[in-house]
């Protein structure tokens, strides 16, 4: 029998995510009934996935559970706050028990991680796609904004960004058809392979490092359209430039295997690593004399200083990539910036 929409709200969303004190009012009624504490602001947040066009067609469920909810709790980061709730609009092609049971763990094991309780959301026909809205708290006044970087300030990544660009150019190799080449999908190391598709599939949201950049960051953006791109709004929000080293970009050892096992070219891999999103890492600014501040994570590889602010003079490109390998330099030229939905339509 095929499950009614009621049903399958009960069955699948009453219970997913944490239980919090705040929620007065949870899934069931027309609206939720939530309750803030004193001393915050609220940041809300709001992103989709389609099927297709942000994951590959018939991807597994719970990895676009997981990750329906790992890009919004990407942008709470960004904020640098802590996540408390969130909404949830399916549009499915048919109610299908096994396809939600998944979909519904992916999305509920994170949610119980961070603590987000799901208060709310809608269900309808159609093609595959997931929004996803979350509300999160952050001291009042506090907030990280792209805005506020001073010329001068460290350019910070967290993680190895490219990763999950790499994992999803190995999961769909159409994705390469825009490169001018077919690459060795099926080749190369099986470890260092499944690692970079679970980038893409389970990418882990930087909400720890968030809260600790929120008295140390001038400025934070989630990476989610590309390093460079996203560095270079940063850099307008603060009105200031950007220099990039890109000896300083950290790339993960799994990369730097599959290129040296000739499944990835260079040119791949700068591509990935600086235009490459889905990785669900944080880009963010921090003073110099507070770079001491980073130690600890610069050493454990959480977080590399790649590059600096600088004064926007007029003119001058918002981004610059530097390379000491003059035989990079051509690779860099023909990178896009950062991907536009509606300039590559
Ligand atoms: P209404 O018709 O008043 O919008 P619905 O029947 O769509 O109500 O939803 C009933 C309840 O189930 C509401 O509390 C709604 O927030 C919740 N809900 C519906 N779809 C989802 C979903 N995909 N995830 C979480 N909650 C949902
Ligand atoms: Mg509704």
């Amino acid at each position: 029998m095929p499950l009614g929409e009621f049903e399958l709200i009960d069955r699948f969303f009453r219970e997913a995510g944490g239980r919090r004190g705040d929620v007065v009012l949870g899934v069931g009624d027309d609206g939720a009934i939530l309750r803030p504490p004193e001393g915050v602001d609220l940041i809300a947040v709001s992103d989709t996935l389609v099927e297709g066009v942000h994951f590959p067609a018939g991807a597994p469920a719970r990895s676009v559970g997981h990750r329906a909810l790992a890009v919004n709790l990407s942008d709470i980061a960004a904020m640098g706050a802590a996540p408390a709730w969130s909404l949830l609009a399916l549009t499915l092609p048919r109610a299908d028990e096994i396809w939600l049971k998944e979909f519904t763990e992916g999305f509920s094991l994170l949610a119980l991680e961070y603590e987000v309780s799901l208060v709310g959301g809608d269900t309808s026909r159609g093609p595959l796609m997931v929004g996803v809205q979350v509300f999160g708290f952050v001291p009042r006044g506090l907030a990280l904004r792209r805005a506020g970087g001073q010329p001068g300030d460290l350019i910070c990544v967290s993680g190895t960004p490219g990763d999950a660009a790499a994992g999803l150019a190995l999961l769909t190799p159409d994705a390469m058809v825009g490169a001018g080449h077919k690459f060795r999908r099926d080749q190369g190391d099986v470890v260092a392979r499944d690692a970079l598709r679970a980038r893409f599939e389970y990418p882990t949201p930087r909400l720890v490092l968030g809260s600790q950049l929120l008295d140390l960051a001038t400025a934070c953006i989630d990476v989610s359209d590309g390093l460079a791109g996203d560095i270079g709004k940063l850099a307008a929000a603060s009105g200031c430039a950007a220099i990039l080293d890109l000896e300083r970009v950290p790339r993960s050892t799994a990369l730097a295997a599959l290129v040296r096992q000739g499944v990835f070219e260079e040119r791949d891999a700068l591509r990935f690593m600086l235009t490459g999103g889905d990785d669900c890492e944080l880009a963010f600014t921090v003073p110099p004399e507070s770079r001491h501040a980073l130690s600890a994570l610069e050493a454990r590889g959480e977080v590399s200083v790649i590059g600096a602010l600088v004064e926007k003079e007029g003119g001058s490109s918002l981004v610059t990539v530097r390379t000491e390998h003059s035989r990079l330099r051509q690779y860099l030229d023909a990178l896009p910036l950062s991907f536009d939905h509606f300039s590559n339509a």
